[in-house]
């Protein structure tokens, strides 16, 4: 699994800034996740192949979060994209994405599926053989969603060697065997599957939880999620700001990871107002021990078998 920040700062602009967009790459399926303004240049930037994009997951409609929406689908009519655009956001993108796209006649030649979001109770909203996706319903100042991304449990894997000493096992037999049945041999001998097999490696999971007041009631649908990204927007020296404009502080997110039992934890969504971020990671750090500070270009990678995370900075 790895996580690619795109943009992590809050709405204000800066130079070298960007709000809110990640790509998420989990069990060889690929996600956007929000898609703030210049969301479609830094994909340029870190060499994100276009076509990779079929799903976007938009947590809410405040611009720091969707602005970027409409320049991706654009740049997708002008590539002449084929495939269906999936898009899961709240009631009200379509209307705003459609007139954009009726008013300046560019009607793209894919279809955009919306798949719109009311819900307040966490729900799932994506299922294929792979992956599935919930979302986790966040309070802020309008209707918003974190996003909680699972693998799913795969095959099991083959003991070769303990097949190979069995030569009554054919290839055709394989999938059997993955699926978990047990092998019966010709004079109805029963092999048991774990003794032919190994199991699959355990499922990662990733929670995204976008702009939010500290709500510690999502712990239980995030619990014990690999990796946890939640905004820190304030430190606690601004913890009235944050409750009334419905945004956290890093203390707050540790204590989130914390209750949540999460292995790591990355803070994003920096109010303009800090220009020291180490000091978020600092603070989160007195509640929690795992926490790194999301940087545009950071790729944070988790091993399925190992669970060890790497990061890279890809300027
Ligand atoms: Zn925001
Ligand atoms: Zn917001």
């Amino acid at each position: 699994m790895s996580l690619t920040i795109l943009g992590c700062h809050s709405a204000t602009p800066r130079t070298s800034a960007h709000p809110t967009s990640q790509y998420l790459e989990i069990n060889n399926k690929r996600f956007l996740i929000d898609c703030g303004e210049g969301t479609q240049v830094q994909l340029r930037k870190y060499k994100i192949k276009f076509s990779n994009i079929n799903h976007i997951f938009i947590s809410h409609l405040h611009g720091d979060h969707f602005f970027g929406l409409i320049g991706l689908i654009s740049t997708f009519g002008l590539l002449n994209r084929k495939n269906d655009l999936h898009i899961y956001a709240p009631t009200g993108l379509k209307e705003i994405i459609q007139l954009q796209l009726k008013t300046s006649n560019s009607w793209p030649q894919f279809d955009i599926i919306y798949h719109e979001l009311k819900n307040d109770q966490s729900e799932l909203i994506f299922d294929d053989n792979k992956v599935e996706v919930y979302t986790v319903p966040l309070t802020h100042r309008v209707y918003t969603n974190g996003f909680l991304f699972k693998e799913k449990i795969g095959e099991r894997k083959l003991n070769i060697n303990a097949i190979k000493e069995n030569p009554e096992i054919e290839i055709c037999d394989y999938q059997n065997l993955k699926n978990g049945k047990d092998f019966v041999t010709k004079n109805g001998t029963i092999i048991e599957n774990k003794e032919l097999t190994f199991d699959p490696n355990k499922p990662l999971s990733y929670a995204f939880c976008s702009d939010t007041v500290y709500k510690p009631e999502i712990a239980t649908i995030i619990k014990n999620v690999d990796l946890l990204y939640h905004e820190s927007t304030f430190l606690k020296d601004r913890q009235e700001i944050a409750a009334t404009t419905k945004h956290s502080t890093a203390e707050e997110a540790g204590k989130i990871a914390k209750k949540a039992n999460s292995k790591q934890l990355i803070l994003g969504h920096f109010s303009s107002r800090y220009t020291n971020l180490d000091l978020f990671k600092q603070e989160a750090e007195t509640v929690f021990d795992n926490v790194v500070l999301a940087k545009e270009g950071k790729i944070i990678t988790v091993d399925n078998k190992t669970f060890a995370t790497e990061l890279t900075i890809n300027q």
